[in-house]
């Protein structure tokens, strides 16, 4: 069977540039020192032009946040963004947070997907609070990079679920175990919410475990 990386489903459309959260693997703050798109990575930054690819006719899939968290973005930004998926209904949108309980939000967009990032069992309360704080049609759950078990797991009212490991070379660099993974995608397929294991996790669960899935309404 053929594994995919999500990036050759899912393009990413940044707006906006810059985040205040700190992780320590975040990529997108290297990407950033390396290219200078932002000159101060914590001051983030709105880049409206970026919004002009998204009138193409051919259907995307967009996460909208690999550079930023939604929890920065400013509001008068997430009206100008907005407006335009409105305008630009022939793609899906995905947006991420860390910080849900920051948010106070609401869409009615049928082609908008609001997710938290849950990487341990301490993360946990980000679902609660994102469905307490954002009001949208559909949510999703990433829960990479997975650094420990995450028990007793709600899903409900969740619409997709990724999966996925600390990949590069990082000091001190957490590899997800098996059990974790298995309990998580057990947890969605309970509820028979798709699962998209990235491809990295091959080598961890197995082929007879991968499950790539992805929403039906997904452009
Ligand atoms: S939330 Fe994302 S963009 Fe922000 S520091 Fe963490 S990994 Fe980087």
């Amino acid at each position: 069977m053929e594994f995919v990386d999500v990036g050759k489903l899912i393009r990413n459309l940044n707006p906006v540039n810059g985040c205040t959260i700190g992780c320590q693997y975040c990529y997108a703050r290297r990407i950033n020192d390396r290219f200078h798109i932002t000159p101060v990575w914590e001051n983030p930054q709105f880049i409206e032009a970026r919004l002009k690819q998204l009138t193409t006719k051919k259907a995307h899939t967009y996460l909208m946040t690999s550079m930023s968290d939604f929890s920065d973005w400013r509001e008068e930004w997430r009206q100008v963004v907005f407006a335009r998926l409105a305008e630009n209904s022939q793609h899906s949108y995905l947006f991420l947070t860390k910080r849900p309980e920051k948010i106070t939000f609401q869409t009615d967009l049928q082609s908008v997907w609001m997710g938290v990032t849950v990487t341990a069992d301490a993360d946990k309360s980000r679902i609660g609070a994102m469905q307490a704080h954002i009001a949208a049609p559909h949510y999703f759950i990433t829960f990479e990079p997975l650094f420990g078990p995450v028990n007793d797991l709600d899903l409900r009212g969740i619409g997709w679920v990724v999966i996925g490991t600390e990949t590069g070379s990082r000091k001190g660099k957490i590899v997800a175990k098996k059990e974790w993974i298995l309990a998580i995608a057990e947890k969605a397929r309970e509820l028979q919410i798709p699962v998209f294991m990235k491809k990295s996790l091959y080598d961890i669960v197995g082929e007879e475990n991968m499950r790539q899935e992805l929403p039906i309404d997904f452009k």
